[in-house]
C-alpha cells in the first residue's frame, strides 16, 4: 500500500458517516481519517420520541463527537461544509476554511421539507433535532398554561406523526384534542402491515382523530386550510402544530453538475458519484440509481456507511469495489409510552415486551460501547417506573 499525504475526508457524521469512519478505520488502522460535521453531538434519531416523553435521558440519544472519536486515531473537526469543487478536489466550509481530500465520503443527511407551502416555518414546530425537540417542548409548556382543552394537530401520519401522536397523548392525557393530517389514503403508508394495523388499534384507543385524504394548502396564526378528497375547503383551528409531513436532503453547494432524483444525490450501486469514482455520497442524502425506493432510514444509512467502508479500503487497495444490498432488518415503532410495535426477521411483536426489546436494540447500535452500557443500565434500573406508570 502507498502512502498519502491528504486524509480521508468524511463530512457528516451521523449514522452512515461514523459507521464508514470505524469500517474504514478497523480495515485499515493506520489510514488518517478527518470527520467533519456541523454540530458538537451525534443524534440518535430513533430515541427522541422517548427524550421528548422523559422516558430517557438526553445523554442517552445525544454524544459528544469529542467522545465518540476519542482514542479512535480518527481526527474530529466541527465545521459547517458550504461547497464541494469535485474537479479542484476541494471544500469550502464556513469562517474560509479550505480542504483538500483525495477521498471524499459526503453523508450530511436530511432536514425538514415544508413543500414550499406558505405558513410552515413560521407556524410550525418540527421533530428531526435536538433544537427541534427544545422548541417543542417550549411549544408544550406554553400550550399548558392555557385553560380548556387545547387543539394540537400533526401533519403527517408517516412513522414520525404516529409516534409524536401516541406519544403526546399519553404524556398529556386530557389536555390536547389530537388530530393527524395525512395526504395519502392510509397512517404509515410505507410501512409493514404488521406495524400499520398495531398502530391503527393505537390511535383508536387514544381516541386520535385521523383526517385521511386530506392535504394542507396554507397555514395561518391558529388555522390551517385543508382540501379534502373532494376538493373542499375545510379551515381546521389549532392551539399547536406540528410539521412531520417529510424531510429533504442537506445538500451543499456542488460547483460541477451533479446528478440528483426527487432532490436526492444520484449515485451508483457501490455508492460512488457519477464521473467522481473517489466521492461517495450516503445515507438520506443519497439515492442509489435503479434503487429509489429504499427507505431514508438509520438501518440503511448504516448499512451504507459499513459499506462505503469497506469499498474505500479496496480502493485504496487497487481491488474491486463491491454492489451495495440493503438488507431488511424489519422495522420498529414507539406507540405511547412503554409501547411500541416490531415487524421483520419473521417476527412480530406489540406491547410492553416490544418496548423493551426496541430500547435494547437501540441501546446495542450506540456508536461507544460505553454509553450502550450506561443507557442499557439506566433503562433496566428505570423501566420498572415506566411502567407503573402506564396500565
Ligand atoms: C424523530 C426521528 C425518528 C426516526 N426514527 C427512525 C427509526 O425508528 N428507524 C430508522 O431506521 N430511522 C429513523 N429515523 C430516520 C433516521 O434518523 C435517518 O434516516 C438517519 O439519521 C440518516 O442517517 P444519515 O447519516 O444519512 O444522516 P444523519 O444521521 O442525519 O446525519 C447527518 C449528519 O450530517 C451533519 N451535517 C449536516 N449538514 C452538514 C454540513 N453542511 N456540514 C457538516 N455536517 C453537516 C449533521 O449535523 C448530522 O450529524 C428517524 C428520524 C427522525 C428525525
Amino acid at each position: 500500500m502507498h502512502s498519502r499525504k491528504k486524509p480521508i475526508v468524511i463530512v457528516g457524521s451521523g449514522f452512515a458517516g461514523i459507521n464508514a469512519a470505524f469500517t474504514l478505520k478497523r480495515l485499515n488502522p493506520t489510514i488518517a481519517i478527518l470527520v467533519i460535521d456541523s454540530q458538537a453531538k451525534f443524534i440518535f434519531k430513533p430515541l427522541l420520541y422517548e427524550v421528548l416523553s422523559d422516558e430517557m435521558q438526553e445523554w442517552e440519544a445525544a454524544t459528544e463527537f469529542e467522545e465518540i472519536f476519542a482514542n479512535s486515531g480518527i481526527t474530529f473537526l466541527n465545521n459547517n461544509l458550504l461547497s464541494v469543487d469535485l474537479d479542484e478536489r476541494s471544500l469550502t466550509f464556513q469562517n474560509n476554511l479550505i480542504l483538500h481530500y483525495e477521498y471524499l465520503v459526503i453523508s450530511t443527511g436530511s432536514k425538514n421539507n415544508n413543500f414550499s407551502i406558505e405558513g410552515v416555518d413560521k407556524y410550525c414546530h418540527f421533530f428531526n433535532n435536538l433544537n427541534d425537540l427544545k422548541n417543542l417542548k417550549m411549544g408544550l409548556a406554553k400550550s399548558l398554561n392555557k385553560s380548556g382543552i387545547k387543539n394540537l394537530s400533526i401533519i403527517g401520519a408517516g412513522p414520525s406523526g404516529v409516534e409524536l401522536a401516541c406519544k403526546l397523548f399519553d404524556m398529556y392525557p386530557n389536555v390536547f384534542k389530537i388530530s393527524v393530517i395525512e395526504r395519502s389514503k392510509e397512517v404509515l403508508n410505507q410501512s409493514k402491515t404488521f406495524n400499520r394495523e398495531e398502530a391503527e388499534k393505537a390511535i383508536k384507543d387514544r381516541n386520535i382523530k385521523v383526517l385521511l385524504n386530506t392535504s394542507v394548502e396554507e397555514i395561518h396564526e391558529n388555522q390551517i386550510l385543508l382540501k379534502d378528497k373532494y376538493n373542499h375547503d375545510i379551515q381546521w383551528d389549532y392551539d399547536l402544530v406540528i410539521w412531520a409531513a417529510g424531510i429533504k436532503p442537506t445538500l451543499p453547494i456542488f460547483e460541477q453538475e451533479v446528478q440528483k432524483i426527487n432532490q436526492k444525490i444520484a449515485t451508483n450501486v457501490k455508492l460512488q458519484l457519477k464521473s467522481y469514482e473517489n466521492v461517495f455520497v450516503i445515507g438520506d442524502i443519497s439515492v442509489i440509481k435503479g434503487f429509489e425506493t429504499l427507505p431514508s432510514t438509520a438501518q440503511n444509512a448504516m448499512q451504507q456507511g459499513i459499506h462505503v467502508g469497506v469499498n474505500l479500503n479496496l480502493l485504496l487497495n487497487g481491488k474491486e469495489l463491491l454492489d451495495y444490498q440493503f438488507m431488511d432488518n424489519g422495522e420498529m415503532i414507539s406507540l405511547g409510552i412503554g409501547k411500541a410495535s416490531l415487524s421483520g426477521l419473521g417476527l412480530t411483536l406489540s406491547g410492553k415486551f416490544a418496548f423493551e426489546l426496541r430500547r435494547l436494540i437501540y441501546a446495542s447500535k450506540m456508536p461507544i460501547f460505553q454509553n450502550s452500557f450506561k443507557s442499557a443500565a439506566a433503562w433496566l434500573i428505570n423501566k420498572k417506573n415506566i411502567f407503573n406508570n402506564t396500565n
